[in-house]
């Protein structure tokens, strides 16, 4: 018999997937035009043109044997030199290129880091609402997912939940931010304060806990709001990155690991991060564009899109009667559905032709994500179509 789990994941799509799918027919049915689809996080804005240049430039002059040669498994030598810098241009710390990974996107590094630290029945905590393939993940690493709730509303860390939900199995915490599906940042006085937290834990149960942060959305933030360094505030910490978002380039598959130099024996865990690559068939990342980004380290696509039209439909939504968590960064609005079910508020959503994802597939109930990464003419052209489900409500709940 065949892999059971395998073959329930590989048949039923994901709620999210499933939209995106429904999305496609129904626009050949009636005409894009006439779809509003928020369903998925795919970037609506170019890449910039720092890495059109690069790939003109990889290709026109390098020795195409090299170019489209393995690299080391852990990636090239001198991107992960690149990459490094970057890091260490941000966070003011150290980076050391050895202690760099390069992989296919966030979620190669979430899978790699999770099997590279988890041993079976440990224990995963995420914070809901949370990126629901993290249950996949962790659990194809071999853990048990526990979800904590974040804070209503605010949808920031409720240190009380998790404080309560931290045992002796518990291996990491997963944290996301800026966070999909609620575009909440964590500042740096909560982080201060979960350092604190994980650490006195650590002491007192005599274990150790990662926190695995999940940052592909760190580039896209509003209104002056910085996402913070998280080894800075806890040393047991692994930082997952992704190009997918801020270059806008999700399909090329291009992110890195970063294991922090104040990371305790942090070399250790640089190996087992390779072995886990090694496991998994995860060696050496795509190379042109590895080679790629380690030219655009700095470069992130024209996000005046995202923030146009998240001002458009914050305002547009509040104005309606929709209550709406104020996003500081990525490009999801969550909003309060118009009944407890968010699945059947998503369904009656579908009859106004706007797609919707009901927060359950992110582990909290009532709400709804909206992806605003769409031409700002689509939020436009819905606004009528949000008002009209939520006069329906009005009529005849
Ligand atoms: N983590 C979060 C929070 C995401 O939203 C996504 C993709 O949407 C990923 C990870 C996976 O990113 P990638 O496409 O780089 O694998």
């Amino acid at each position: 018999m065949i892999n059971q789990k395998m073959l329930e994941l590989g048949t039923k799509r994901s709620a999210i997937r499933e939209l995106f799918e429904y999305g496609r027919t129904r626009k050949a049915e009636i005409g894009a035009e006439g779809v509003f689809d928020f369903s998925i996080g795919n970037p609506s804005v170019a890449a910039p043109q720092c890495l059109t240049d690069a790939l003109r430039d990889l290709i026109d002059g390098t020795d195409p044997v090299t170019l489209h040669g393995y690299t080391s498994a852990q990636g090239d030598p001198a991107v992960r030199t690149a990459v490094a810098k970057a890091e260490a241009e941000r966070s003011g710390e150290y980076v050391d290129p050895n202690l760099i990974y390069m992989t296919c996107g966030a979620a190669a590094s979430l899978t790699i880091t999770l099997h590279a630290l988890c041993n079976a029945g440990d224990e995963v905590i995420v914070l809901a609402p949370y990126f629901p393939e993290y249950r996949v993940f962790a659990e194809k690493a071999g853990a048990v997912v526990k979800e904590v709730p974040c804070l209503p509303l605010t949808f920031q860390l409720d240190f009380a939940a998790l404080s309560d939900a931290i045992t002796p199995r518990t291996k990491a915490v997963i944290l996301n931010s800026p966070n999909n599906p609620t575009g909440a940042v964590i500042p740096a006085a909560d982080l201060q304060i979960l350092g604190n937290l994980l650490r006195e834990k650590e002491a007192f149960l005599g274990t150790e806990i990662f926190l695995i942060c999940d940052e592909p959305y760190r580039a896209l933030v509003y209104d002056g709001v910085s996402v913070p360094y998280v080894p800075s505030f806890y040393s047991r910490t692994v930082v997952c990155y992704s190009y997918s978002k801020a270059l806008s380039l999700p399909g090329e598959r291009i992110g890195y690991i970063l294991i922090p130099p104040v990371l305790p024996d942090g070399e250790t865990v640089y190996a087992a991060v390779c072995g886990a690559g090694r496991a998994l068939g995860f060696v050496c990342a795509p190379s042109l564009m590895q080679y790629a980004v380690a030219r655009c380290t700095n470069a992130v696509a024209e996000a005046s899109v995202y923030e146009e039209n998240r001002g458009i439909l914050s305002r547009g939504l509040s104005e309606i009667g929709y209550s709406i968590t104020p996003p500081d960064g990525a490009f999801y609005l969550f909003v309060k559905a118009l009944e407890e079910d968010a699945v059947a508020f998503c369904q009656r959503a579908k009859e106004y032709e706007l797609l919707l994802v009901p927060s359950d597939s992110f582990g909290v109930r009532g709400y709804v994500r909206i992806s605003y990464c769409v031409s700002t003419q689509q939020i436009r052209n819905s606004l009528p179509a949000f008002r009209a489900l939520y006069e329906s409500y009005r009529k005849k709940v």
